[in-house]
């Protein structure tokens, strides 16, 4: 993100000196065709460019009674950047209200300037910048981006009762066949990437090599679930963060009784070494799979949607029985023949 810090003190929202306790982010495009910031954000600070007829938003006049947290467009040179134009806990003027109140006593808000909609380099610039943006904002004020009603569109907070009625930002992600809900889990996958959790191991798709970090306790539940626990570690195979999402991580994590750890096991075949696929028990429509369907060991391990690709078929080859006489196994990826594995032997 190339984050900028351009306060609008002009406007009469920066003005009007309300502050709120942020609550969520809503997300806003301009409507109109000019991607260049300098429409919005002014004076020039060398990199913005001037705007020669002086309609920006820091201006103080009865006519402009909109202001926004942020934007996202692009710079004279070209480059796409974000500019902070109002302090983040400031009250913002940027989607009036509906039956429930305002969004703006509770949403950081900032728009995305608009081009003519179908150019997709654009577009992918401003999604990963709003993505990051999002991302760093969710991390300083503690957001759940996936909790309901956090981090919304202004088309999102009409149906929620707390904005006017505008199709933003729907119906320019739509046209690149995205919606918000991929934007949130973006956002999501962003701040899993950058927050370490000390506790979680990375399993990855490795050769087939007989050691302790291919051994998984298969472990039936009271449901008909299974859950898999490391021999190597005691880690469980989990669905990173307990999200049920298509390119959600499954890596070994520590026992913690949720459903991230409970797997539904389908037979594809039978016989002493079944082919199965395994789906988190909390969403069938999911399924344990190898990314892209690669062979590399390294290859990374996910969540995906359902397929019947060799992708999400595994061979459970039985290794032995625990003192307790639970039944370990090595989970094999049929098409390359290498195994779930604990990266570095899950140290
Ligand atoms: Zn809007």
């Amino acid at each position: 993100m190339d984050l900028n810090k351009l306060i609008l003190t002009n406007n009469r929202c920066y003005k009007a000196g309300k502050k709120i306790t942020p609550k969520g982010i809503m997300v806003h495009s301009t409507g109109a065709n000019n991607p260049e910031l300098r429409r919005y954000v002014n004076p020039d600070d060398g990199r913005l460019g001037k705007n020669l007829y002086n309609n920006h938003w820091n201006i103080d006049s009865p006519n402009l009674s909109v202001c926004v947290h942020a934007f996202i467009g692009r710079l004279a040179n070209g480059n796409v950047a974000t500019y902070q134009t109002l302090p983040w806990d400031h009250r913002g003027w940027h989607c009036a209200s509906g039956p429930l109140g305002s969004g703006n006593d509770t949403h950081i808000s900032f728009e995305i300037c608009e081009d003519g909609l179908t150019n997709h380099t654009y577009f992918e610039s401003v999604w990963r910048e709003a993505v990051e943006l999002c991302a760093y904002l969710c991390k300083m004020y503690d957001f759940n981006p996936l909790a309901l009603g956090v981090l919304i569109d202004h088309s999102e907070g009409h149906i929620a009762g707390i904005s006017s009625n505008h199709a933003d930002i729907r119906h320019w992600f739509i046209r690149h066949v995205l919606s918000m809900d991929n934007f949130r889990h973006e956002v999501a996958k962003m701040i899993d990437s950058q927050t370490p959790d000390p506790f979680g191991r990375t399993v990855w798709l490795y050769e087939t090599n007989g050691t302790y970090a291919q051994d998984w306790i298969l472990r039936p539940c009271k449901d008909g679930s299974y859950s898999f626990e490391s021999v190597a570690n005691g880690l469980m195979l989990d669905a990173r963060g307990n999200r049920m999402e298509p390119g959600n991580d499954v890596w070994a994590y520590p026992n913690n009784g949720t459903d991230a750890q409970r797997w539904h096991i389908k037979a594809i075949t039978g016989g002493l070494t079944p082919t199965v696929s395994a789906h988190p028990f909390a969403d069938h429509g999911l399924a344990l799979d190898i990314e892209g369907n690669r062979h590399e060991s390294g290859t990374r391990i996910q969540l995906w949607e359902v397929n019947n690709t060799r992708a999400q078929e595994f061979t459970l080859v039985f290794r032995g029985l625990t003192p307790e006489g639970d039944v370990v196994v090595t989970l094999i990826h049929c098409d390359s023949n290498k195994a779930i594995d604990l990266k570095h032997g899950g140290k």
